[in-house]
């Protein structure tokens, strides 16, 4: 008789052959295993515990951005980075609104290699502001006005996006629990599976933000972009217009990259394991291959404006027009709302006195 040194999958005990019943049978739990099956599982688990391959990316290249007409421009009051067409020269900051801004020339930038291009234009861009304000009566009068709502920049804000081929290969740990009535006793039988889903799948244009200035909360807030619609760069696409230039680079955005990648893997290979009571992953092998990287622009409506010491900040989607916006509250005007609800209230109140007399 073959020796074989398995343990309980249920409870981790080692596990005796079963003579009689030509089973694997647990002492401790009482499970019973079939030994051909619990061959295979122990086959299947060894092979994940293997390290997998480190993800492949390229080199990001980039020959650099060479153009007469564009130049670096350097805010002096918070040191954020953007590239405008020297002509139409940035007057204020799109980050923080100051007008302190410095021009250099453009030297050491990479060229983008794709783009966005903006679908929504400046006066959709002011009145949708002007909509979203109208319907705040808390917002203090004195905010909003043209000079304000001229501020508003179009500004392209840097992503690095991903493509590359993924393998995974996941087990997992389920069972089935069925309990029947036999005589007096209620007995509940547990059935312990393997389960094991692999598949091959590639991923295109996976963003990964490339720009620590533009606040997280604010781009995901306005996502997401269709990124099939991005084109080829040229600099044309940047008139009247400014780049951000990114500040975390390839190199630094393959980590993020990496794990949304394993994560979606996971999420669809577990979203076909149906129908057990309890689900366990046990192991798994992920290989990302044929990892390429391009560097590219999304379009964003911009405003920050101070407002007695505070910044506020309104971004659009450039492309869908999807916003969002934190605006000043006036302590006056949140007082006289109130107060005009206080006496709503107290003319309903009168009201359901009035009725209850009459009915
Ligand atoms: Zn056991
Ligand atoms: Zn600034």
């Amino acid at each position: 008789m073959q020796t074989l040194n398995y343990k309980c999958p249920n409870c981790g005990a080692t596990l005796p052959y079963h003579g009689e019943s030509g089973q694997m049978r647990c002492e401790y739990c009482d499970s019973e295993f079939d030994p051909e099956a619990l061959r295979q599982y122990d086959e299947v688990l060894k092979a994940q515990t293997e390290e997998p391959d480190q993800p492949i990316w390229e080199e990001y290249q980039n020959e650099g951005w060479q153009d007469e007409n564009m130049g670096i421009f350097v805010c002096r009051s918070c040191g954020a980075e953007v590239v405008a067409e020297e002509t139409t020269a940035a007057t204020s900051c799109p980050y923080c609104g100051s007008t302190t801004v410095l021009s250099s020339r453009l030297t050491g930038v990479f060229k983008p290699d794709l783009v966005v291009p903006f679908a929504v234009g400046r006066d959709a861009a002011k009145q949708a502001l002007q909509k979203f304000c109208k319907g705040k009566l808390l917002l203090s009068k004195s905010f909003l006005n043209e000079t304000v709502i001229d501020k508003i920049a179009g500004m392209y804000v840097p992503f690095w996006l991903y493509d590359c081929d993924v393998s995974a290969d996941i087990n997992y740990r389920a069972t089935r629990v069925h309990s029947y009535r036999s005589g007096e006793y209620q007995v509940t039988k547990t059935s312990h599976y393997l389960v094991r889903r692999a598949g091959d799948f590639s991923v295109q244009r996976l963003p990964v933000d490339g720009s620590q200035k533009m606040a997280d909360a604010y781009m995901e807030a306005i996502e997401p972009y269709d990124y099939s619609k991005a084109v080829d760069f040229t600099s044309t696409y940047l008139s009247g217009y400014t780049a951000d230039k990114y500040d975390v680079d390839a190199e630094a955005s393959k980590p993020r990259a990496n794990e949304r990648i394993t994560t979606s893997a996971q999420q669809l290979l577990r979203n076909t394991v149906i129908g057990y009571a309890t689900v366990v992953p046990s192991g798994q092998r992920i290989d990302l291959r044929h990892g390429s990287i391009r560097y590219a622009l999304m379009p964003v409506w911009l405003l920050n404006t101070t407002y007695r010491g505070k910044t506020y900040t309104f971004a659009m989607n450039g492309q869908t027009g999807k916003f969002v916006g934190n605006l000043p509250v006036s302590p006056a005007r949140a007082v006289t709302l109130f107060g005009i609800c206080a006496v709503a209230g107290g003319i309903i109140a009168a009201l359901i006195a009035l009725l209850g007399r009459f009915m």
